[in-house]
């Protein structure tokens, strides 16, 4: 099946129960025993095998051609579990410099209280990896597309580097979406999402997933279900519906983020657009080869600062003003005092991050709609 029928087909196994085309909320604690081998096969929400799960472990796993997948109560549920189950005490860690803010902040603050260091590396200067690794580093760490300012890693070397010196890749790929970028099939070991954005759509529930390898699932799962950040079955049911309209979604998003990008790109009173899809952008190029679209984020400075920028979030009327990001609204942000507020001034200054920054999140509405909008509020 391609990618399309997918998400409309792949959790089939699991569905038709009575007949019925959607696949019920199982609204079940627990389920009658029937010879079960083992704590983690004993069928009970916590454990991540009701049938509202499996569907979406099936669905998950072939939209990125991985071997198996599971799915988390938040985005943040499987980056700290996937993470202190692939890390022991006295393991070193290399990160990407960038990360979404509360990756940095488990990486910084709580992994060392486990005994795990880290160093960050700049995602783009592959040559500098080697002098980061250590005799005890396990496991190296990137984002397929980062915020707030959209630079892109150059992927294909973390994959090659971890190969080399036998490291897990891991990826958050909730920017890319398995829509523009398939990371466990590219070949990094797991491919992680907060599907809270693109996967449900829908601005309506907190999720996550992990893709990978069959035997790194398992025991991910296993730390899990000691952790309890599981789905609850009702969201498990939005999740999965949302996740069906995935690529008729991001075609339009991708297209109509590009155009409003290059809009602004051309608007007098606008210093600078960050978006992969420009090709003013100093990655496009990679972008392009990497992934079949460039997403529904994109960030950008006004000539008059951080005043204008102020007004002009005033000035809006369609998008919202607010944190998050993959839902069918229009959303803005100042992310200096949301996003990245934990950062210090100086952390914020070494990432190139200014406070005058905006950063949107494009939704469904009209292209057209938009572009007025944001020319009226610029006027
Ligand atoms: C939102 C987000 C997260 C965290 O996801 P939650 O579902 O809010 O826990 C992690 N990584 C990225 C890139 C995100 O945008």
């Amino acid at each position: 099946m391609r990618f399309e029928t997918k998400l409309i087909h792949s959790g089939d196994e699991q569905a038709r129960v009575m007949g019925a085309v959607c696949m019920p909320v199982f609204q079940s604690t627990m389920y009658e025993l029937a010879g079960e081998q083992g704590y983690d096969n004993i069928r009970y929400i916590r454990l991540n095998n009701t049938p509202n799960h499996l569907q979406l472990h099936q669905t998950l796993t072939s939209l990125e051609n991985g071997e198996a997948a599971l799915v988390t109560a938040s985005g943040m549920a499987a980056i700290s579990t996937s993470l202190l189950s692939m890390l022991n005490a006295g393991d070193h860690l290399l990160a990407q410099k960038g990360l979404y803010g509360g990756t940095h902040s488990f990486i910084t603050e709580d992994l060392p209280r486990f005994g795990i260091t880290f160093d960050f590396i700049d995602g783009d200067d592959a040559d500098s990896w080697k002098r980061k690794l250590r005799p005890n580093t396990k496991a190296i760490y990137v984002e397929s597309i980062t915020n707030p300012l959209l630079r892109v890693a150059d992927l294909k070397a973390v994959v090659a580097f971890a190969r080399e010196n036998e490291l897990f890749s891991m990826i958050d790929n909730t920017f890319a979406t398995p829509a523009n970028f398939r990371a466990a099939e590219f070949g990094f070991d797991l491919s992680i999402h907060s599907c809270t954005k693109y996967l449900n759509g829908h601005s309506d529930i907190v999720a996550g997933c992990v893709i990978g390898k069959k035997e790194r699932i398992r025991r991910i799962t296993h730390t899990l279900n000691h952790l309890g950040g599981a789905l609850d079955p009702h969201a498990c049911f939005l999740l999965y519906r949302g996740i069906k309209t995935l690529a008729v979604r991001m075609n339009y998003i991708n297209q109509s983020t590009l155009r409003i990008a290059q809009s602004l790109e051309n608007h007098p009173a606008v210093e600078k657009v960050n978006y992969p899809g420009l090709s003013a952008h100093p990655r496009h190029q990679r972008a392009a080869e990497l992934f079949s679209g460039f997403g529904g984020v994109l960030s950008f400075e006004l000539k008059g600062g951080l005043a204008a920028a102020e007004t002009l979030i005033q000035r809006l009327k369609l998008p919202i003003h607010t944190v998050s990001l993959g839902g069918p609204e229009t959303l803005i942000t100042r992310p200096s005092v949301t996003s990245h507020a934990g950062l210090t001034e100086q952390d914020q200054k070494s990432l190139g991050l200014s406070e005058g920054l905006l950063r949107l999140s494009i939704g469904l509405e009209s292209t057209e709609d938009l572009i007025e909008d944001f020319n009226n509020a610029l006027q």
